[in-house]
């Protein structure tokens, strides 16, 4: 498979790769996942959506008619993103990061911190003045320490700063 750019590299996840579909999310990648989807509907979306499959199966690569697929050798779902972005050639773009629902797939929006106020812990409340929203789960986000933490391993992804 070619390098695309990111922006233009699109996912749908099998059954067995849920949890690097959100991590995929969180990195800024549009991945579509529905545990549920028989193998044939998984690929007739693909297809459809251009989408490339992601799978710990081996057993989807016995279809005839298929997408591009990448079966993830790791178990563990970070190792699993790492070796999406080095076998596609992908570059994670930083402002992407936290863009997208990590359980819908949605791109958030902006939240005022008025909307905010009854939602979110008073302590958050007093101390970040940033929101998004999720319109289809309706969660509320904000820059905390967990995402401090996923962000720090996200950064692992990037290519060394060039230039000296
Ligand atoms: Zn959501």
């Amino acid at each position: 498979m070619p390098p695309r750019s990111s922006s233009q590299t699109r996912f749908i996840a099998a059954a067995s790769a849920g949890r690097l579909a959100r991590w995929l999310r969180l990195a800024g990648f549009d991945t579509s996942y529905h545990p549920r989807l028989p193998d044939g509907l998984l690929i007739a979306r693909a297809m459809r959506d251009r989408r490339v499959i992601l799978t710990r199966s081996r057993r989807i690569l016995a279809r005839r008619a298929l997408p591009p697929v990448l079966v993830l050798k790791s178990e563990e779902p970070f190792e699993q993103l790492r070796q999406v972005i080095v076998e596609l050639g992908l570059t994670p773009d930083p402002r992407e990061f936290f863009n997208r629902c990590a359980f819908c797939n949605l791109v958030l929006e902006t939240a005022s911190r008025d909307e905010v106020r009854e939602i979110v812990p008073p302590y958050v409340f007093k101390t970040r003045k940033e929101y998004r929203r999720c319109r289809g789960c309706g969660r509320i986000f904000w820059a905390g320490t967990h995402q401090a933490s996923i962000l720090r391993r996200l950064e692992t992804l990037l290519p060394p700063k060039g230039g000296s």
